[in-house]
């Protein structure tokens, strides 16, 4: 695939651009994550909670694609009514890959910090065993704040691979990427075209894609790549699955991310990470 890859704090490589499968039912992700197999993404972000692990392992395996060439992310729901413990942990892991049909994950994340409950230290040490068996390739976290995460340095063995947050140009989080960047911690974009409508029609974005002949959803992707980071795109339908990888050919100057810069508006679309249980 001509997709570059990061080198992740563990020394493993992940793609910069994935496929996102969140809101896709069981039986629509198998179709969906096929598609996007074939149109070269090789890595794929699912999660306990979406509910369609077994569909996106059923369209893993039948892609015939050799494993060590897939990158496969899940993540460990907050479902639990009480605190997650060691035990709990590692049997959700197994029902994950059991779901999926894989005898390894390469990235398992912790899905929100719910700091209210005060067990994302418990999650974060199981998963350090998690890494070191090999069955999770690298560990990390998502939607964790600068606070949360010094919690996890502090108190746990683990630097986190990576942190999944909201980011988009209306939502950009300078401030955290500069706390990965400290830390060596991977920043991956969950909604990184803003949910598409609000965002993609934004006249600015227009504008700069008529000038490189791409589209909107093209441009930010490409914002996402030349900032540096990871980001897992969502689409059912496989013209824009294909139109979401095909943003190799083309480079944003500094007035194209100067101009997209300007599009913060310093709000977010989902779920405040301090309240969300
Ligand atoms: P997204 O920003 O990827 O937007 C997806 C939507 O944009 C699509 O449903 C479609 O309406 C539109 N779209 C996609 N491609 C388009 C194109 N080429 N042209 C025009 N419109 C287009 O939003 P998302 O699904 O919320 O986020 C992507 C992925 O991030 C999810 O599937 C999931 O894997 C992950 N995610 C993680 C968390 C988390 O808490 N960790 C939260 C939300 C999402």
């Amino acid at each position: 695939s001509h997709v570059p890859s990061l080198t992740l704090n563990n020394g493993a490589a992940m793609p910069q651009l994935g496929f996102g499968v969140w809101q896709i039912p069981d039986e629509e992700a198998t179709a969906a994550v096929s598609t996007a197999l074939e149109a070269g993404y090789r890595s794929i972000d699912t999660a306990a909670v979406y509910d369609n692990e077994k569909g996106t392992g059923r369209a893993l395996a039948a892609s015939g694609i050799p494993r060590d060439e897939l990158f496969v992310t899940t993540k460990l729901w907050n479902s639990a009514t009480e605190k997650w413990t060691r035990e709990s942990v590692l049997r959700e892991f197994d029902a994950s890959l059991d779901r999926l049909g894989l005898d390894h994950i390469d990235l398992y994340l912790v899905h929100w910090p719910r700091a209210m409950r005060d067990d994302y230290v418990t999650i974060v040490r199981t998963f350090a065993e998690l890494a070191e068996s090999g069955r999770a390739r690298a560990v990390g976290v998502s939607n964790f704040s600068a606070a949360h995460l010094e919690r996890v340095l502090a108190e746990t063995p683990v630097v986190p691979a990576v942190n999944q947050v909201e980011l988009h140009p209306q939502f950009p989080q300078a401030e955290l990427r500069a706390f990965h960047a400290r830390h060596g911690i991977t920043t991956e974009a969950w909604s990184p075209l803003g949910q598409g409508k609000g965002l993609l029609d934004n006249p600015v974005l227009a504008r700069i894609a008529a000038r490189h002949d791409r589209t909107p959803a093209q441009v930010v992707l490409r914002w996402h790549l030349q900032l540096g980071h990871v980001a897992i795109p969502k689409s059912v339908t496989p013209s824009r699955i294909r139109e979401n990888i095909d943003v190799f050919g083309f480079v944003l100057d500094d007035a194209d991310l100067d101009a997209i810069a300007g599009l913060d508006r310093g709000r977010r679309l989902g779920p405040d990470p301090e309240e969300f249980d």
